[in-house]
């Protein structure tokens, strides 16, 4: 049953499918690659678009480090000779002009495990799937000559950069080294076939793009009338691979419609909402978005409530939706989807990818992709973490297109349906955000999920480690959230008054900004970790390891005392949370006249 107030109703209704439409097509007619005069016309078409709708518009320039392929091959030397069709990727090094030769080694997934096992110093390292951030990593600390990975038929284009964001001189190291190629199925079952009769050895080249350059970031802004300094971050990338006419043409397309109808009833928001289009997320590893959360970083820490994330919308088949959020914003997804078009979704946590850069200012967000193709349409199964394992239990999962990442990526693969149905879900999210007096944040489940991971890691170290006292502060944590929804939610249905909305929600935020940080970082409020998978409160992760170690092992001592380190933060982190839970409900008893039950 879909809750939509008449107001929310109306607004969907004025979804515009031939403006969002007519958007779509004009983005698809320019090839989007960061810091190139296509991604440059399209910032143009959408500052112009923004401002025909009355947003208050606003560019910043910024130095970008970016890399793309320009042209790659790769062939088996012995025991036959064989070329393979082959690209390479983005920010990774050329190699020589002559191209480099050596021992091919298969590992299989290209696990940390299969590594270990492996002897891969000055070799090829040969894997299943997509290149990712972490293979890189895991090549290049075992000496690898060079990483190819095995894609399906179509091959698809990447940025393999581990380094979240514009490097420092403490994350540069982690720059990919060595150089990445991407070869196709056919290829990659022949090469398998060779290895398991005897050695093979490859050669492959690369000649890659790999400089600094200028690249533009546009936000447009609708000021709130009763909180204006507060607002909804709703952003996407603009940048692309060739023409990138659902990734992220479309999605830019849904933003600006959203901007239309949102400019339209601008009266009635409450908070302000900043539209952000992002360079350097396809070539960069996300430096757009992380250059904005860099330089706002005390704005964006004091005042952004909630960031929502376009990514490929309106694609041909995508008919299975997903919400990727955090456990605070998942009912929130979940019910908008719903409410929007009548679709049940399913969650999941939100992965480390498409810039998510505002986790360390403790921002809670929701979706990135969020319409998907069912299995059979989808590019890859299994093997990142943006496609789920095939046979998993739960929902039916979708996944990207085929056509995503590829030359393919035009106007004709996109359905006008599609791409009105998905623009409906992040006007509704983002509308709700901006105009509800009470922010659509929950920490029950925040605090359930980090009591429930902190004690299987507690169980996990056995007596090695002593999370104790995290457990207790988590376990108090939770009896203090679950009064603080409580709560939130009797100001939300009786709409008492406004200076107990403005002390829940000054609540709701410092919660986000305790445990966001907690829960998704490892690096806190001022870095960012690498763009590899981030387990759930990761400075804790690493006490599973501790009873794998001689604890007489230098390792084991390193581990302990680093863990002391990250249980501190972890402490610091969930005491401020306890302070807020704590504040907030006596402000919101005192102004509302509540007595505990
Ligand atoms: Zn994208």
């Amino acid at each position: 049953m879909s809750r939509l107030t008449a107001e929310e109703a109306q607004l969907l209704s004025e979804v515009s499918a031939e403006r969002v439409w007519a958007h779509a097509e004009a983005l698809a007619r320019w090839e989007k690659v960061s810091g190139t005069p296509g991604e440059l016309a399209a910032v143009d078409y959408i500052q112009a678009q923004l401002e025909a709708c009355g947003l208050k518009t606003t560019r910043y320039e910024f130095e970008s480090l970016l890399g793309w392929p320009e042209s790659a091959g790769a062939e088996i030397r012995s025991p036959e000779r064989r070329p393979m069709r082959a690209i390479t990727h983005g920010l990774v090094p050329s190699t020589p002009e002559e191209g480099l030769e050596a021992e091919a080694v298969y590992l299989g997934a290209g696990r940390e495990a299969d590594f270990r096992g492996s002897e891969v110093a000055g070799k090829l390292v040969i894997t299943e799937g997509m290149p990712s951030p972490l293979k890189v990593l895991l090549a290049q600390e075992h000496g690898a000559a060079g990483l190819i990975g095995i894609q399906e038929e179509h091959i698809h284009e990447l940025c393999v950069s581990p380094v979240w964001g514009t490097p420092t001189t403490k994350t540069a190291r982690n720059l990919a080294r060595i150089p990445v190629i991407s070869i196709g199925r056919a290829d990659g079952e022949y090469l398998k076939g060779l290895l398991k009769a005897g050695p093979v050895r490859v050669w492959v080249r690369a000649r890659t793009f790999w400089g600094w350059r200028k690249t533009p970031i546009v936000v447009g802004e609708l000021a709130g009338s009763v909180e204006p300094e507060k607002f909804v971050l709703f952003s996407g990338h603009h940048c692309s691979w060739y023409f990138g006419a659902m990734d992220n043409g479309a999605a830019n397309a849904t933003m600006l419609e959203v901007g239309r109808v949102l400019g339209a009833h601008r009266g009635h928001l409450r908070r302000s909402v900043r539209i952000a289009f992002w360079p350097g997320h396809t070539q960069g590893r996300y430096s757009g978005s992380t250059w904005y959360a860099d330089n706002f970083w005390e704005e964006i820490y004091d005042h952004c409530v909630l960031h929502v994330n376009a990514d490929s919308t309106g694609a041909r088949g995508a008919e299975i939706y997903h919400a990727l959020c955090m456990p605070e914003t998942r009912e929130f997804a979940l019910g908008v989807i719903r409410d929007a078009i009548g679709r049940e979704a399913y969650a999941e946590r939100m992965p480390r990818a498409g810039d998510q850069s505002f986790w360390g200012h403790g921002v809670p967000s929701i979706f990135m992709s969020l319409s998907l193709v069912p299995p059979e349409l989808a590019a890859e199964r299994g093997q990142s973490q943006l496609f789920t394992a095939a046979g998993e239990a739960g929902p039916v999962r979708g996944g990207l297109p085929w056509f995503w990442h590829t030359a393919e990526d035009t106007i004709d693969k996109l359905d006008p349906e599609v791409l009105v149905r998905d623009t409906k879900v992040y006007l509704l999210a983002v509308w709700r955000a901006a105009v509800e007096p009470v922010l659509p944040l929950r920490y029950g489940e925040t605090a359930r999920e980090l009591k429930e991971t902190v004690e299987a890691y507690q169980a996990a170290a056995g007596g090695a480690f002593d999370l104790g006292p995290v457990v207790d502060r988590v376990r108090r944590l939770e009896g203090l959230v679950a009064e603080v929804d409580r709560l939130a939610e009797r100001v939300r249905v009786e709409g008492t008054s406004e200076e107990a909305v403005r002390a829940v929600n000054a609540g709701l935020v410092g919660l986000g900004r305790a445990l966001v940080p907690v829960y998704f970082t490892a690096a806190g409020p001022f870095d960012h970790d690498l763009a590899v998978p981030v387990p759930p409160v990761p400075l804790l992760e690493p006490v599973r390891r501790l009873r794998e170690l001689r604890p007489d092992s230098d390792e084991a001592r390193f581990l302990k005392t680093e863990l002391v380190r990250n249980r501190n933060k972890v402490m610091f982190f969930l005491r401020q949370a306890i302070e807020t839970a704590g504040r907030t409900i006596a402000a919101v008893r005192e102004v509302s006249g509540d007595q505990a039950d």
